[in-house]
């Protein structure tokens, strides 16, 4: 049998010091600093965030790091550890959204889509700048590589340009970063053309280490609550599973298309509005075109169950810092109901998310779910500390079996959000 893969992060210093060492080895001299934005897990509250419900990420220790210094003209350089070989080379004054003539092709979208968004915000203009990239944070394993590119770029332009909307990881200004959330998640609709929520870029540049962020998509305000899970002598088991996911982009898309057509039909703006379940079953049941009622009847009951059980799950850990047997098994059962629901009635899963979940469960996990947007991507576990080799073991077992490909497996402790880091 094949042994675990293990894939924990890389220490800031290791961060820091390869996208250094990056930007010496293609740009010559030395950047001017060192910027670092974490990739998240969302620990509950899934497809909720554009119907304006609650979410709960931790920042992982897993980051995207940026090298950067100023240049004198308008224009961009960006290396990464795979482009050494053609550096992508881009002008300020000619970038534009997806689908104009300025289109950005690419992973350079997301961080010179930071620059273009911060000067349509009227934060500009700025200088062009030499970026290099080394980020630890797996790539479309649904946890939030694009959002790290963003945030670290945002946090060293906002340094660079003197804008002091980041402060500190230590002293953060809270309303300043809400602008720099608006700004990276502006590079990835318009820029990148990826039609996502605020989720990502908000826990990448809000969270703050040893606690969970508890987001409220409507306003998107934010608040800390601790997460302390080792004190109860548990972990967050994260499984990517490494499944291929090229259908995110549609289907993505029709998931939301789905809650905006129920609510309409609903009367409402946003399905987090919905005051009565019942009452808006039977309404989509009298007024949904009959090809689309089950469907959407089903979309809306895993927007509404699931801003509840976030709800819940949320109330739980802010009442009770250390949490009991109880509590945890409580958690672990709206985690395992949030993953069912996303499977039958959201249907956002595959094969392989369910057959992660389902062993980790089936090996002793409080609760187990699928996180991030689904289709592929990865698996949460809240578990016992002394289970979770085993849990990973049974995992990868069960994928060798199904010639599923191998997973990746590592222990997320809350860390900080972005920021500098030399
Ligand atoms: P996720 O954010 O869940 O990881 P996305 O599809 O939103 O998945 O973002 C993945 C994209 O982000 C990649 O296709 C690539 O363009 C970009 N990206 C992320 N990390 C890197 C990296 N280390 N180097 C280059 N591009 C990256
Ligand atoms: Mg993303």
């Amino acid at each position: 049998t094949p042994d675990i893969i293990w894939t924990p992060a890389a220490s800031t210093e290791e961060g820091a010091r390869n996208a250094r060492e990056l930007f010496t080895r293609i740009f010559g001299g030395e950047a001017e600093g060192v910027w670092r934005a974490p990739g998240r897990v969302n620990i509950i509250g899934e497809h909720v965030d554009y119907n304006g419900g609650p979410c709960l990420p931790i920042a992982l220790p897993h980051a995207a790091y940026v090298a950067v210094r100023p240049r004198p003209d308008r224009r961009v350089r960006l290396v990464s550890p795979q482009t050494v070989d053609a550096v992508d080379e881009l002008n300020l004054d000619t970038i534009g959204p997806a689908g104009s003539e300025g289109e950005v092709k690419g992973w350079a979208a997301y961080l010179v889509g930071v620059a273009w968004a911060l000067e349509q915000a009227g934060y500009g203009p700025l200088t062009g700048f030499d970026i290099a990239l080394w980020s630890c944070v797996p790539l479309g394993a649904g946890l939030s590589s694009s959002a790290a590119l963003e945030c670290a770029t945002a946090v060293a332009l906002d340094d660079l340009a003197g804008l002091g909307l980041a402060g500190t990881v230590e002293a953060p200004n809270k309303e300043g970063r809400g602008i720099l959330v608006t700004a990276s998640r502006r590079a990835e609709n318009d820029i990148a053309g990826a039609n996502t929520g605020g989720l990502d870029q908000s826990a990448s540049m809000h969270c703050t280490h040893g606690h969970a962020l508890v987001l409220d998509s409507r306003d998107m305000s934010v608040r800390q609550t601790p997460f302390d899970i080792a004190a109860s002598g548990c972990e967050l088991l994260v499984i990517d599973t490494r499944a291929p996911h090229q259908l995110v982009d549609g289907q993505y898309g029709q998931r939301r298309a789905d809650c905006e057509a129920a609510a309409a039909i609903l009367g409402v703006n946003l399905l987090v509005d919905v005051e009565d379940y019942e009452a808006a079953m039977t309404a989509l049941a009298d007024n949904a075109p009959e090809e689309d009622r089950e469907r959407l009847q089903a979309r809306t009951r895993h927007v509404l169950s699931e801003i509840a059980r976030t709800k819940a799950f949320i109330d739980i850990l802010e009442s009770e810092p250390l949490l009991s047997e109880e509590k945890l098994q409580v958690l672990g059962g709206l985690m395992n109901d949030s993953h069912d629901s996303l499977r039958d009635d959201y249907e956002v899963t595959v094969p392989e998310l369910d057959v992660a979940v389902d062993v980790a469960r089936a090996r002793g996990a409080y609760g187990a779910r699928m996180t991030g947007g689904g289709f592929g991507g990865s698996v949460i576990a809240l578990v016992k500390t002394e289970q979770a080799e085993e849990i990973a073991r049974a995992v990868t077992e069960a994928f060798a079996e199904r010639g599923f490909a191998q997973p990746h497996v590592f222990v997320a402790t809350p860390a900080d959000g972005a920021g500098r880091v030399e």
